[in-house]
């Protein structure tokens, strides 16, 4: 009789822990929390305790509870005015989706970035921190005749078209209201990004945008040039997300300046603006490395400025629309552990007092993490670890694999890194969990920017 492996039970194993760490994967010194996976200020002081903006996670758990999205928001600053600066004849727009509150509409608009945003949800945060509408973008496969409305009686920048029934409404909208909306349209190139599947938009077979290969990109200008209500500026492509190198941007762009040609000589008339979407990566492991702003820019300009002078055509204003990039590491969550299961042979499984309805992005992507003990240093063996949260379903993993000192205990303090895109706004209140707070640290003080669900909360939405 053969033995199906999954059923031979490992824990008996004599030899030792049958789990291995990933090839990328080694203990780290107990004590150094790596610039490169944290934000800036994030750092052990001598009696073992991580602050973030010179508050200490002790403190912070002690005022605000556990878990706590934990927001730097210097850095979040700090990675907007890299992004101006590096980027100084683009147009830099932050990607709202990835974390939005109104604290960060203020400091988007301080440092003189653009807004992306995809909902009236958005664009009303937006407004309620003062944002003006003529510096934002609005996106959408799929947006309401309300989002439209909206977009042209607040003279939102640029709505970015994504189908031929949405032009036939705008175009109609902008007629009964007597506007001529700046318009983008949005094409798939073709070039998938070496991302997980789910974030390759702008392959063929997807729901975004005018597939340039099926010549939609150039029925789409048609129309909209025929329609004269509204005043086409251009194309925009955004090929995917967690993009670690320039190739896909390189390529992308290249092909949306070969279909401003096309078009330039179908029309006789030059598309002044490309916009290279979002979808630039960040570390969240020792695994990952990021080109950073400045490498990107100059790989960027010097592919437009070549194709464009290759085919003849006048550079167009370029512009990109980061959000990861800019608030991935601002941002780090903390938990406190609340049991400690080591399974002999095996490896220890550590629960925290959050997990999937906090930080899906695991289940969903099976992304991987960082993770630190907050609240004291430990020179006891690293041991290998799985993070899991209290949600019922084996998939609620908050970091599958990290080293955490062997004697890592119930109460103790865990901080996870780079939390700060997609997980609070990809947030749950699956099994009927409140939501954590967002606490905000700036200038050495922490408030909270969004507070904490309560049951009630929850409670008072079920009026059945
Ligand atoms: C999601 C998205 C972005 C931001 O993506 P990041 O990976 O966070 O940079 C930008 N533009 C569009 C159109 C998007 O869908």
């Amino acid at each position: 009789m053969t033995t199906q492996p999954d059923l031979i039970d490992t824990r008996t194993s004599p030899s030792g822990p049958t789990v291995q760490a990933p090839g990328w994967l080694s203990p780290p010194d107990h004590r150094a929390l790596p610039t490169s996976l944290w934000a800036p200020s994030v750092h052990r002081d001598d009696d073992g305790v991580v602050r973030i903006g010179g508050v200490d996670v002790v403190a912070l758990a002690d005022r605000f509870g556990t878990p706590a999205y934990l927001f730097d928001e210097e850095a979040f600053r700090q990675q907007c005015e890299l992004f101006r600066d590096a980027f100084q004849d683009v147009d830099v727009h932050y990607a709202a989706k990835a974390f939005l509150c109104k604290a960060v509409v203020r400091h988007v608009a301080d440092t003189g970035l653009f807004l992306d945003v995809c909902t009236e949800g958005e664009v009303e945060v937006a407004l309620a921190a003062g944002f003006p509408p003529g510096r934002m973008l609005l996106h959408g496969n799929n947006k309401s005749d309300r989002e439209l409305e909206l977009a042209l009686t607040l003279d939102i920048r640029r709505v970015v078209v994504d189908s031929f029934d949405e032009i036939e409404r705008l175009t109609a909208l902008a007629r009964r209201l007597g506007k001529r909306p700046g318009v983008l349209l949005r094409a798939t190139v073709g070039v998938r990004s070496d991302a997980h599947d789910h974030n390759a938009t702008a392959h063929e077979d997807q729901k975004f945008g005018f597939s340039v290969s099926a010549g939609e990109v150039h029925e789409a200008v048609r129309r909209v040039l025929a329609a004269d209500v509204l005043d086409l500026r251009g194309l925009h492509s955004h090929i995917g997300s967690q993009i670690l190198d320039s190739s896909g941007f390189e390529i992308s762009a290249r092909r949306a300046i070969g279909v401003l040609a096309e078009l330039a000589a179908e029309h006789n008339r030059e598309l002044p603006e490309l916009n290279l979407g979002g979808g630039f990566g960040i570390a969240y492991t020792s695994k990952d490395h990021p080109l950073g702003p400045a490498a990107l820019a100059a790989a960027i300009r010097a592919a437009v400025q070549e194709e464009s002078s290759r085919l003849g055509l006048t550079p167009p204003r370029l512009a990109i629309e980061p959000g990861r990039a800019i608030t991935g590491q601002a941002g780090c969550t903390l938990y406190r552990v609340g049991t400690v299961k080591p399974r002999q042979g095996l490896r220890t499984y550590v629960a925290v007092d959050g997990g999937m309805s906090d930080n899906i992005r695991p289940a969903l992507f099976g992304a991987d993490y960082t993770v630190t003990v907050g609240n004291r240093v430990s020179t006891a063996e690293q041991v290998l670890v799985r993070v899991v949260g209290r949600h019922c379903d084996a998939g609620d993993i908050v970091v599958r694999d990290a080293y955490l000192p062997g004697d890592v205990r119930v109460g103790d303090l865990l901080v996870v890194a780079a939390t700060g895109a997609y997980c609070r706004s990809l947030s749950s209140n699956f099994n009927h969990t409140p939501r954590p707070p967002v606490i905000g640290i700036a200038n050495g003080v922490a408030r909270e920017l969004i507070r904490r669900e309560t049951v009630a909360d929850l409670l008072a939405l079920d009026v059945g």
